[in-house]
């Protein structure tokens, strides 16, 4: 097992805490800021035990060193805005001068943040020689970047394997016990919704769930590549032709598993996704694209999700931005939040797919993550959480 910051005493040590506070910053200003307070318990425990923190994450994809648009300057601001208590101090460098000095003179109960850890071009190449300045940062290494976990960046994974005492925050400690831990035995029937855009991006999940869920869902653009497998017409919608022997290897170990495997009946379909003018039909025609799954589709996809007892959904139904196609998803995720289950939603757009859908306290668990969700659940090995359970035991 994997050991949390509740499971070793911290109290004024020094820390090495990896978030992801990777915020959406336009001129300067942060768009959306609940990646800073998704982390806030965390730092605020750290905090509260009188630890000398230096926090550091990564923004955005800065090439080559350097440039201003990817500081994690505001960030450090609103992070002081939140610990009014505490003092953050936010360094130019993530491993040079101003940072050791800061570190030097960093008291206990005080915060430093590092600049943007992409600023040093090792950091995504997972260098060892970055690792050991990192190193030089505390005596524990915690993480609370789940989004990040996936890749063996050298903040996330190389300075981990560096500290003896490796612990997971509380964020990364419930994304474990409910993506990993929970779908490991989950109480059947275990049923998965997917959706989205593109098959490709999720050819390992579907590959490990079709081996352990009792049914599967499939809606969104992704369907229609199943649909032209089996031969159907698909009109224009969103395909990857590429992709038909993948989706009929899938659905002959559904069939041979003797597991549903459903795919949408009726469609919501339009000449375009701009279209405001659309048709539910069986059948998509030639010239117009399926946008949303149908009437039919919904109530068939709820027959089968009603007997699950765990449910794990990552992709929308349809273009659930857009008012005339959002209807599919919205309907899903208010039906699921009713059912007596565990509801997990794997990331990405299915997160503000459930918003719109308005049912976000009904589910058990919503990942903060993108790739990281996937492939967790997809049963993959995260660097960032191999080390935990390395370090843990
Ligand atoms: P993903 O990131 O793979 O989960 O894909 C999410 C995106 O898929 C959303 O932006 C949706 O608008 C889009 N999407 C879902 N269904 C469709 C569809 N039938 N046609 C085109 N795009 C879709």
């Amino acid at each position: 097992m994997f050991k949390t910051i509740r499971d070793f005493d911290v109290s004024k040590k020094g820390i090495f805490l990896r978030l992801d506070l990777n915020v959406p910053i336009k001129e300067g200003k942060i768009k959306d800021d609940s990646r800073i307070t998704a982390a806030l318990p965390t730092i605020k425990f750290l905090l509260d035990k009188g630890c000398k923190v230096v926090a550091c994450s990564h923004l955005g994809r800065p090439k080559g060193g350097p440039s201003p648009e990817f500081s994690l300057s505001p960030v450090a601001k609103r992070l002081q805005e939140y610990l009014k208590e505490n003092k953050v101090l936010f360094s130019s460098d993530v491993v040079g001068e101003d940072a050791l000095k800061k570190y030097a003179d960093l008291k206990e109960g005080e915060l430093l943040l590092l600049e943007n850890v992409r600023f040093e071009v090792g950091e995504t190449k997972g260098d060892e020689e970055l690792a050991k300045k990192f190193r030089k940062f505390g005596e524990v290494y915690v993480t609370d970047a789940f989004g990040a976990l996936h890749r063996a960046h050298s903040s996330v994974y190389q300075t981990a394997k560096l500290f003896d005492v490796v612990l997971a925050g509380f964020l990364v400690e419930k994304e474990i016990l409910y993506l990993k831990e929970k779908l490991a035995n989950p109480e059947k029937p275990y049923f998965a919704i997917l959706g989205g855009a593109k098959v490709s991006d999720k050819i390992p999940i579907l590959k490990n769930l079709v081996e352990k869920v009792d049914g599967i869902a499939i809606g969104g653009a992704m369907a229609y590549t199943f649909l032209l497998a089996k031969g159907q017409k698909v009109g224009k919608s969103l395909v990857e032709p590429d992709m038909t022997e993948t989706c009929l290897s899938i659905m002959k170990r559904a069939e041979e598993r003797k597991i549903p495997f459903l795919l949408p009946i009726d469609h919501i379909i339009a000449k375009s996704i701009e279209d405001t003018e659309t048709e539910c039909s069986n059948e998509v025609k030639e010239d117009f694209g399926g946008f949303d799954i149908g009437q039919k589709t919904i109530e068939n996809f709820k027959k089968e999700i009603s007997k699950a007892k765990t449910i794990v959904w990552n992709g929308p139904m349809g273009v659930f931005e857009k008012e005339q196609f959002k209807k599919g998803t919205v309907e899903i995720a208010k039906f699921v939040a009713e059912l007596d289950a565990v509801k997990i939603i794997g990331g990405g757009d299915s997160v503000s797919a459930v918003k719109v859908a308005g049912v976000e306290d009904k589910i058990t668990h919503i990942s903060t993550g993108g790739g990281a969700s996937l492939e967790l659940i997809a049963g993959e090995k995260l660097p960032g959480v191999e080390i935990l359970y390395e370090k843990g035991e």
